[in-house]
């Protein structure tokens, strides 16, 4: 292992490579205990990953693939710093009282928080213990690995859907589609909130029939409060030329605002409640 990091403040945007190169494989990660973890960075004034003023805490290791990342340089746990739930903890402590007064809270993101299933939930529970809002931002794909205890740390479910096409799925993230579907299934049967997002990546998920197939899966759900529509952007397109990665798109434009309202209505007109 690498040695303990400061967790210093910085960007989603930044570039995190080989912080931590003795980390195991996020594939076989096994996380029982979390005492210790693999943070990319902190951002501490969202407004944006859940309700009120938020912290977002963005972990390492992912397993999906997507062609459209812009947090390559988050899918090994090894790109990460090494660090403690308390000293994560710790520093949220910090935050407590402005994100309480502010309606807010913590979310984690990443990568993927179910990687690192035993950190992440020590760090929501204590947040809980603080009486912060709590949210994970997630693919779903690992949410079979997530025990009732786990969700019960969970106050929203920040839920990407990809695509409704398996097909479409596999070609975007390099991973099956159904684990998702299942997880969003358990989690409407429980009740937990959601914001279900959706990337909209022209020529790749804009398809009509991809839209309402996810709008159609969602719309009966009462514990979907939003549906996000994502427009793509190329903020992460410099990662992946640092990372020497192969970028499918390099000449993919954000979407139109005609697009986005398209996608958007598609939602509404399905009975989601969409932005
Ligand atoms: S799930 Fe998120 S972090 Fe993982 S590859 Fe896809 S966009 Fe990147």
């Amino acid at each position: 292992m690498s040695q303990l990091g400061n967790l210093e403040a910085g960007s989603r945007h930044d570039l995190h490579v080989g912080v931590s190169p003795d980390a195991p494989d996020e594939d076989a990660f096994a996380d029982a205990n979390g005492v210790f973890g693999y943070v990319h960075s902190y951002e501490t004034s969202s407004r944006y990953d859940g309700p009120g003023l938020r912290v977002v805490l963005f972990v390492s290791g992912c397993l999906l693939r997507c062609s459209y990342c812009h947090n390559p340089d988050t899918w090994h746990l090894k790109d990460g710093t090494y660090v403690s739930a308390q000293q994560v903890i710790d520093r949220l402590g910090d935050f407590a009282p402005a994100l309480r007064s502010l309606d807010g809270g913590l979310t984690i993101s990443g990568g993927e928080p179910m990687v690192q299933l035993g950190f992440t939930r020590r760090i929501l529970a204590a947040a809980k213990q603080m009486g912060l809002h709590t949210a994970i931002e997630t693919s779903g794909y690992l949410g079979d690995r997530a025990d009732d205890r786990y969700l019960s740390c969970l106050d929203l479910v920040l839920l990407d859907i990809k695509s409704s096409n398996p097909e479409t799925y596999r070609n975007v993230t390099g991973r099956e589609l159904a684990p998702t579907l299942r997880f969003a299934e358990r989690l409407a049967a429980i009740g937990k909130p959601v914001w279900v997002r959706f990337t909209l990546v022209p020529g790749f998920t804009d398809d009509p029939t991809n839209v309402d197939g996810i709008a159609r899966f969602v719309a009966p759900m009462k514990n979907v409060e939003w549906v996000e529509v994502q427009p793509f952007h190329q903020l992460g397109a410099f990662k992946w030329k640092a990372m020497k990665l192969e970028y499918k798109h390099a000449n993919t434009s954000a979407p139109a605002p005609e697009l986005t309202n398209r996608v958007i209505d598609q939602f509404k007109a399905a009975g989601c409640r969409a932005r």
